[in-house]
């Protein structure tokens, strides 16, 4: 049971709540002037996020791609040395890794994540004695924990756009669609051992990755969804693929594809006006991960327009290279003041910044990973975050100010509590297995630096 001094619910703020879990979801709501013995009591409580798009290995080299040699440094030199590192990870390293993000994640406030897992094989690209040996390593890290997991095994093909053959860095994701088609169904197996909130989707890379028979095949198989795509990420992209397919990306994938609201399409930062309005009508996801993009230098997303035209969008962390919802979404708000050299663009009309990110979020980043929860309603999944209102970012503002404040000017250390379909893994602003993780994880990246 929790009882919090204020909370954001569909309506609007409360005072006093309380509320009652059952079986990971939102039993009851009620005002009640005092919290009774045995309830967790709470300052501020928020519908908690999803992180809707997360590659958790690649957190481990956070840092070392930062350093210009000569010539143009892009994402795609990015992209090589990312290749280069993940060529030595071992499972138990991945494993190590992707508890001390989900741990990260959970800190920052995050309830669930939805991981578009590519790294399937050994790295000559043998598939290991379990095909699904790597997913089982998602969801040891997952039980671990006990955050929500929306996992996403990835279709990887081809080398580049056209068909291009796989290239020796990309051994470790290939798959045929049937080997494909066995590794999801393994995966739901493994999936089987974690709470009933944890699910299986399906990831084709990107159309670059991919061809539209295959794109065909494993959507005809697995289209129920959730179904997650990179899209658009980058100029390069948008140019290969419009002289193969003869339209550009988005544009493609809306006229060939019944993209819906089981889709989330990540990034798709590069659109026309017209893609933009169209995406908007699909009532699908737009995965923003804003931290990333501008680490990668993909550009800003079509915010505006989209918005106005009822598009749908959450939040993820992608490369991992920082952990922090605050941070993830200021960055996507101040990637438009950037370019459209203005103030508080990311709301249509007239309202607050803040609640409309986080409010959205909240919503589009639940949709996306088919998670019944994004607010703080009865029947609704339990993930839930709590806020301190008394941190020196917060202290004087008025509760309709809150979230800007948490948006704005807070950072993550304002998080005490976040409860995972009623798990209740962070508490007093640190993970319960904090101490064990981190050690893991030290103990992991020292057999790895000796072996780079
Ligand atoms: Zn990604």
């Amino acid at each position: 049971m929790i009882f919090a001094n204020r909370a954001l619910l569909p309506t609007g703020w409360v005072e006093n709540l309380r509320l009652t879990l059952s079986e990971g979801r939102i039993e009851t709501i009620g005002v009640s002037q005092t919290a009774r013995d045995g309830d967790t009591r709470v300052d501020v409580l928020l519908p908690a996020l999803a992180n809707l798009h997360s590659h958790s290995f690649q957190r481990a080299m956070a840092g070392m791609t930062e350093y210009r040699k000569a010539g143009k440094d892009s994402f795609w030199t990015w992209r090589d040395l990312m290749y280069r590192f993940t060529k030595e990870l071992s499972p138990d390293q991945i494993e190590a890794i992707a508890a001390l993000v989900f741990m990260e994640m959970q800190e920052a406030g995050y309830a669930s994540v939805g991981e578009f897992h590519y790294v399937h094989h050994q790295p000559d690209g043998t598939p290991y004695d379990d095909l699904a040996e790597l997913s089982g390593r998602i969801a040891a890290a997952v039980a671990e924990t006990g955050i929500g997991l929306t996992h996403l095994p990835v279709l990887y093909t081809y080398g580049g756009a056209g068909q291009v053959p796989l290239q020796a860095g990309q051994a470790r994701f290939g798959n045929t669609v049937d080997r494909y088609n066995d590794l999801v169904e393994r995966a739901r197996y493994l999936l089987r051992s974690l709470p009933a909130d944890c699910q299986v989707g399906i990831a084709p890379h990107s159309l670059r990755a991919t061809c539209p028979e295959e794109l065909g095949a494993v959507l005809q198989d697995h289209g129920k969804g959730p179904v997650h795509i990179h899209i658009a990420e980058q100029p390069k992209e948008v140019a290969d693929i419009l002289q193969w397919l003869g339209a550009r990306p988005v544009e493609w994938l809306l006229e060939n594809v019944g993209v819906s609201d089981k889709w989330c399409l990540i990034h798709a930062t590069h659109m026309t006006e017209a893609e933009t309005r169209d995406m908007a009508r699909s009532a699908a996801v737009a995965g923003l991960c804003p931290i990333t993009e501008a680490n990668l230098g993909d550009g800003p997303f079509n915010g505006p327009s989209y918005l106005a035209q009822g598009g749908r969008f959450g939040i993820g962390s992608d490369s991992n290279v920082l952990i922090s919802l605050t941070e993830e979404i200021r960055t996507l708000e101040y990637s438009q003041r950037l370019r459209d050299v203005a103030r508080n663009v990311m709301v249509v009309g007239e309202g607050s910044i803040g609640e409309t990110l986080y409010r959205g979020a909240a919503r589009g980043g639940a949709q996306a990973l088919g998670r019944g929860t994004g607010e703080i309603a009865v029947g609704e999944l339990a993930d839930l975050m709590a806020i301190d209102s008394t941190d020196i970012a917060l202290c004087a503002l008025q509760t309709h100010q809150l979230i800007d404040g948490l948006c704005f000017a807070g950072r993550d250390r304002v998080v005490t509590d976040v409860w995972s379909a009623g798990r209740h893994s962070v508490r007093g602003g640190q993970h319960i297995g904090r101490e064990r993780i981190v050690a893991n994880y030290r103990t992991a990246m020292k057999n790895l630096m000796s072996a780079l």
